[in-house]
């Protein structure tokens, strides 16, 4: 049976296609468009935006922030062997979908950022994810170029991104995004849901930009958080001792007994900026 938007059925694209799934490159596709609607659904209003997706594969999500009427997606896949598959999808909608074949690690989104909305929604591949999310989080200037960060992680992922201070998922990942972020974890997707499925559960996380975070420089953040999170056990005047332990701490008027993970956003930001 055709899909809706009259392009063949998935599973008959990935046949066609060859495109068994490849371990290496995270390749867990989703192929209910149903499904991929839900999550292009979760991004809000798609009209006029311009849409960042990393690693479309056979394009079932593509397809889906397509029909939800997104003015251009600019898609960024590895894998070569997609490339002729997303190419009928760029024949369907002329001129709405650009295919970039490449590393999304190395591309400079900003750079290809046009005026207007920008939106970056993605089912990312597990192995580069995070890094990708960080490198979205880390610009100087702030509002970034993107309105909304809309992606697919493993659901350990998701919770270490929302997680707030006294959270057990709470560390570095979760001071950086509640720094700059409001975010929170749209829905869960099970593994059956995938092809092949995963060992783990999935969640959707979307993320908007803050527009007035803490003044605080990126770099001290990160010192702060890698040292105190590096020993979350111990007390921080041992585990921020390389950055001036209980001296620093007492400066900001922060316990020395305390622990990593109690400490506020707002506090992390104290701390960064005095040393
Ligand atoms: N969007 C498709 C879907 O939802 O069915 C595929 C998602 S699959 C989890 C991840 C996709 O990212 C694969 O198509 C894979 O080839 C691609 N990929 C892996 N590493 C990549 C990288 N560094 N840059 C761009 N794409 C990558």
């Amino acid at each position: 049976m055709a899909a809706l938007d009259g392009l063949p059925p998935l599973r008959d694209v990935i046949q066609r296609h060859g495109l068994d799934a490849r371990k290496a490159l995270g390749q867990n596709f989703l192929l209910d468009l149903n499904l991929t609607q839900k999550v292009a659904r979760t991004a809000g209003s798609l009209e006029g935006c311009t849409v960042f997706e990393v690693g479309p594969g056979p394009g079932g999500l593509t397809r889906a922030i397509l029909a939800l009427g997104a003015k251009k997606v600019i898609a960024v896949e590895r894998d070569p062997r997609c490339l002729p598959a997303l190419a009928e999808i760029s024949d369907h909608y002329p001129d709405r979908l650009e295919v970039m074949g490449g590393d999304a690690l190395k591309t400079d989104f900003e750079a290809l950022a046009p005026e207007g909305p920008v939106k970056i929604i993605a089912n990312l591949p597990y192995n580069v994810g995070t890094q990708l999310l960080v490198n979205w989080l880390l610009p100087k200037e702030w509002p970034p170029f993107w309105d909304s960060l809309t992606l697919m992680f493993q659901k350990e992922v998701g919770e270490r991104i929302v997680a707030a201070q006294d959270d057990d998922h709470y560390g570095r990942l979760g001071v950086l995004c509640g720094w700059r972020t409001d975010a929170y974890m749209a829905f869960d997707v099970s593994p059956q849901a995938f092809t092949p499925p995963p060992k783990v559960t999935s969640t959707v996380v979307h993320l908007t930009p803050k527009e007035n975070p803490i003044p605080c420089a990126v770099a001290n953040l990160e010192r702060v958080t890698h040292a105190a999170f590096g020993q979350r056990r111990k007390m921080l005047r041992q585990s921020l001792k390389p950055l001036g332990g209980e001296s620093l701490l007492n400066k900001v008027g922060i316990d020395p007994q305390r622990r990593a993970e109690t400490l506020s956003v707002e506090e992390f930001c104290l701390l960064a900026n005095s040393l």
